[in-house]
């Protein structure tokens, strides 16, 4: 709802003052690649569940989420974080509303974060929906979670519902080094759905969890073995 909000105060401040701030990206060709793929599938699965997803924004350069934390801000506030008094003082907004960020170091801006709502028609117009507790919303939520995401309408300090991240230290591949305990959850259950092993699935990419990724691997005709998932290996362990 607050992201709702502040995106249309910005759509009324645009020419004024922002000329230098990047606009909202929501291509996902601008995702790191796993997490490109794994919002591909997550979209077409929510789209065979009968509802229509929009993809609000991708990558988000520093910039601008400097920017989206000077809403709602004090210019103190912002230059406290290192934001220069000078990009403070023409950007921050106090008594703007709610703050549509809580962070300097978005996982947007490492190309790793992805919003989502639905949409549908309401009095005869295509209509975002900013509203956790509708059925569409939840869909999504539990749907991007069934690939790996993390889903911000579950944070306990600051719910942030139509945000999904990927946060953790990979660039090409998943594998025992390389992963977060949402992507692990979602490979194990996969791997399991594939009955390529019995997994408990616990989030812990163990030997196990290697193991069953290698048995995968050679049932799809990888030579390699080397317990990891990339990109193409994602898009085979989650396809229908
Ligand atoms: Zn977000």
């Amino acid at each position: 709802m607050q992201q709702g909000r502040s995106y249309l105060m910005e759509k009324r401040r645009k020419g004024k003052r922002m000329n230098n701030i990047p606009e909202r990206n929501n291509n996902p060709q601008e995702l790191n690649k796993l997490v490109k793929v794994m919002l591909e599938l997550a979209l077409d699965d929510i789209r065979s569940q009968g509802v229509n997803p929009l993809v609000v924004e991708t990558y988000r350069p520093q910039e601008r989420q400097n920017y989206l934390y000077c809403q709602g801000r004090t210019i103190a506030e912002c230059t406290a974080k290192g934001i220069s008094s000078s990009f403070a003082k023409a950007y921050c907004n106090p008594n703007g509303g709610k703050k549509p960020t809580k962070t300097l170091n978005s996982v947007h801006t490492a190309r790793k974060a992805v919003d989502v709502v639905p949409q549908r028609i309401v009095n005869k117009k295509m209509t975002a929906i900013w509203n956790v507790n509708d059925p569409h919303t939840q869909i999504i939520i539990k749907t991007m979670q069934k690939y790996g995401f993390e889903a911000g309408a579950n944070w306990d300090n600051f719910v942030d519902s139509p945000h999904f991240q990927v946060k953790g230290d990979f660039t090409a591949v998943f594998d025992a080094k390389h992963t977060t305990p949402y992507v692990t959850k979602a490979i194990q259950t996969a791997l399991n759905e594939r009955k390529c092993n019995n997994l408990t699935v616990d989030g812990k990419w163990g030997p196990a969890t290697t193991e069953a990724v290698n048995v995968f691997r050679k049932c799809q005709g990888y030579k390699t073995a080397l317990g990891q998932i990339g990109s193409e290996a994602l898009n085979a362990l989650f396809a229908k």
